[in-house]
């Protein structure tokens, strides 16, 4: 499962950086997951549980907030969502990486990368 070493990834960076804080334990993480990603919300879940145990976010609620494929076209200058086709096997869509104005070529600027947004902490 791919989650699983995306989340220990993720949770060793937190607990690195929670090694700045005097943090007792964290109520809350949030983490923003890009549709170009393709990582399943409940598999991020599961893995966190199983990841987070016996460490400082064990307990702590994951919120998983999503975020769309943008796109900046380099022939026209559109900039904004692209198009998507939905996947055959699950609910998961498929970005379409090209321009839906002109048809021209993309750079994504936003939705390929998963990311801590917010922790809360509880200081000791
Ligand atoms: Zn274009």
């Amino acid at each position: 499962m791919h989650e699983v070493s995306v989340v220990s990834d993720l949770v060793s960076a937190i607990l690195r950086e929670l090694e700045k804080y005097n943090a007792q334990s964290v109520e809350e993480v949030t983490l923003v997951i890009g549709d170009m990603t393709s990582l399943g919300e409940e598999q991020m879940s599961f893995a966190y549980e199983i990841v987070t145990k016996g460490t400082k976010l064990e307990g702590s609620k994951l919120v998983i907030e999503k975020e769309a494929v943008r796109a900046l076209c380099l022939d026209c200058g559109y900039e904004g969502p692209v198009n998507n086709i939905q996947s055959d096997y699950d609910d998961h869509y498929i970005p379409i990486l090209s321009c839906p104005k002109c048809g021209g070529r993309v750079k994504v600027t936003a939705g390929q990368t998963c990311s801590v947004k917010n922790l809360r902490i509880v200081e000791a």
